[in-house]
């Protein structure tokens, strides 16, 4: 088939249903246009550096690639960004940054509070802050004590986070300028924990737009 003056292959989709896909075809993607697309749909903006079941998941459902499972394996596998981000630095230094960000965001912006209302997350019990806490005298008020990381929300912060940690560089300064996207991939990817539907479906009761594969 031709489509925009280039010769095309297309797959018919057996399971086709107007209302879950655009259209009723894959279109093939040949092999020395697969890095493209696995750069389109991994480590593009958009992207944002998913994991492969996600990545997996956003490239068939719009293109027809041979192995794709095991191709795309090997191309995350090879992403030096998601080699290199995807260890946690170690509690300590987390719990300080925590500490530094209360002081230098929080306390030096807004004056120094005197109750201070958090979740059980450990970084916040840690012995560190509770001695900052305690020399400014500030009263710290636990929330929601037992159902600290149990709710989607939460879940979804996690995936922001992963997201937007992968697009920074060196000190990270840039990190508004990648939000939006991250928060865009997150919302929009139908997620099976969700019962099949997005963020974007839940809240706006409609499919979300389609970034990838709607050009053709
Ligand atoms: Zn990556």
């Amino acid at each position: 088939m031709i489509i925009n003056d280039l010769l095309v292959r297309l797959i018919v989709r057996k399971d086709y249903d107007p209302k879950e896909y655009d259209k009723p075809f894959w279109l093939v993607i040949t092999e020395n246009c697969e890095p493209a697309v696995f750069h389109i749909c991994h480590d593009s903006l958009l992207g944002g550096h998913q994991k492969w079941k996600r990545t997996c998941v956003m490239i068939a459902d719009h293109f027809y690639i041979v192995n794709l499972a095991a191709k795309l394996k090997r191309y995350i596998e090879a992403c030096s960004i998601c080699q290199t981000v995807g260890h946690k630095p170690a509690k300590e230094s987390l719990i300080q940054l925590v500490s530094e960000a209360l002081i230098q965001q929080v306390f030096c912006v807004f004056t120094i509070p005197k109750m201070l209302c958090v979740d059980q997350d450990t970084k916040f019990t840690a012995s560190m802050i509770q001695n900052i806490m305690a020399r400014l005298k500030i009263k710290m008020h636990v929330i929601s004590p037992m159902n600290h990381g149990s709710l989607k929300a939460e879940w979804q912060i996690q995936t922001i986070q992963t997201i937007l940690v992968k697009q920074l560089t060196r000190k990270g300064q840039d990190w508004p300028f990648y939000v939006a996207a991250a928060q865009c991939a997150t919302n929009t990817f139908a997620s099976t924990a969700l019962g099949g539907f997005s963020l974007h479906e839940l809240v706006f009761l409609r499919k979300p737009p389609k970034f990838f594969g709607g050009g053709f």
